[in-house]
């Protein structure tokens, strides 16, 4: 789960870090009247979506008036960004956040996160923070130094040396990184953060350590010990077909094809996806059904399926072990029965209670295309699909 800068920045103030002053707006008015609280004479308005790059798209501006922070305001509220993370469709804005302007005299880059190889947490961090990080790893990878923190002694003096050497940091901020390691450490394990990205960690003209930016990802696993977490949720900035998912505890992830796949374990939905690329389409989603799946909530998910409109045609691949297919085909035919059927199905079913899953299909006179193996699967819906077109 993501949430938005202006959070954040609330997290980490509360966990003792340094950060600009500001205040979350919904709408022009609301963001004059943050402009008047925190007073000048140098504001930044910063468009809230869950995305990078919104300097170089035009959603962050160091403006000197209470008029121009409207005008600005107006301009954003609303508009949709397109930043390098977005995707070409871009992020509608509909927060912003109201900040008190910093006097910069060097950007860092500075990042916790989740490293799968080595099992830790793990520091990331650059002399060349700012707008241009990505160019940085790309050309110049040698000015990013990484390490990992062992859990058995968590952030060591030795941690923090490493940092400011590499930082070129001076005696004031590298007494200042020690406590804001640990503090920035110590967040990201207590919220179980996947990520926490601060781009730029700033030395302010007066010598200081300020984060800047901050950008955190939870661990969504994790959120079930977090109740107070989850109301930063925002669902506008979510996928309406992941929520209503979400809601079915359905293992669900829109993606770019026009295949709609029914499948149980996430292995087999993998497998599948690769073998529709495989005859030259490409899947509309990841979806699995989970292994206890009721009728109900096999219905809950053909029904997100056929909703996409994108969804050209849909396979349901089902190999029954704990799931049942009699299970599937009866949730498939409530489903059906309910949105009914614009596109072609292919169904190939497998396992414990196989023949009761196809008699039930047969008897539901519904249009299905049977196949017997994965292999014929993907083959009959690829085709169907491109007949159909
Ligand atoms: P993004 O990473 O989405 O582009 P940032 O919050 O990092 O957004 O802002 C982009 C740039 O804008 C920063 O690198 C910094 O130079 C400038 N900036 C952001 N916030 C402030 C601030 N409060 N005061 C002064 N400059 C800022
Ligand atoms: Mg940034």
């Amino acid at each position: 789960m993501n949430i938005h800068e202006y959070q954040a920045k609330a997290l980490l103030r509360e966990a003792g870090v340094a950060v600009p002053r500001g205040q979350a707006a919904f709408s022009p008015d609301e963001a004059v009247k943050a402009a008047q609280a925190l007073g000048g004479p140098v504001w930044v308005v910063k468009a809230q979506i869950h995305a990078g790059g919104r300097g170089k798209a035009g959603g962050v501006k160091v403006v000197k008036s209470i008029d121009d922070v409207k005008k600005e305001a107006e301009r954003l509220i609303g508009a949709t960004l397109v930043t390098h993370q977005t995707g070409p469709q871009g992020k509608e804005v509909r927060r912003l956040l109201i900040e008190e302007g910093a006097a910069i005299a060097r950007e860092i880059y500075f990042s916790l996160l989740v490293d799968r190889e080595s099992s830790r947490v793990a520091v990331v961090a650059s002399t060349e923070g700012g707008m241009d990080i990505e160019k940085v790893a790309h050309d110049t990878p040698e000015k990013i130094i990484s390490f990992s923190i062992d859990p058995a002694t968590n952030i060591c003096p030795f941690h923090v040396r490493l940092l400011s050497k590499a930082l070129k940091l001076e005696d004031k901020q590298h007494k200042q990184m020690g406590p804001l390691l640990t503090k920035l450490y110590k967040a990201f394990t207590e919220k179980d953060m996947s990520l926490l990205e601060v781009n730029p960690l700033i030395v302010t003209k007066d010598g200081d350590l300020v984060c800047l930016d901050a950008k955190v990802s939870f661990d969504s696993n994790a959120l079930y010990r977090h109740p107070e977490l989850m109301e930063l949720r925002d669902l506008t900035e979510e996928d309406d077909k992941e929520i209503e998912a979400s809601k079915y505890d359905l293992n669900y992830i829109s993606l770019e094809g026009s295949i709609g796949c029914m499948v149980n374990g996430a292995g087999l939905a993998m497998a599948t996806m690769d073998i529709i690329k495989l005859y030259g389409a490409a899947p509309a989603n990841f979806l699995d059904v989970g292994g206890s799946a009721t009728k109900d909530k096999v219905a809950s998910a053909f029904k997100i399926i056929t909703s996409d409109p994108s969804v050209k045609g849909i396979l349901v691949n089902i190999f029954g072990g704990i799931m049942k297919c009699d299970v599937i085909a009866e949730g498939v035919v409530a489903a059906v029965k309910e949105v009914g059927l614009k596109v072609p199905l292919v169904v190939r079913l497998e396992g414990t209670n196989v023949e009761l899953g196809k008699e039930i299909i047969a008897k539901s006179g519904l249009n299905v295309i049977s196949a017997d193996d994965l292999d014929d699967a993907a083959q009959k819906i690829v085709k169907a699909v491109k007949e159909a077109a």
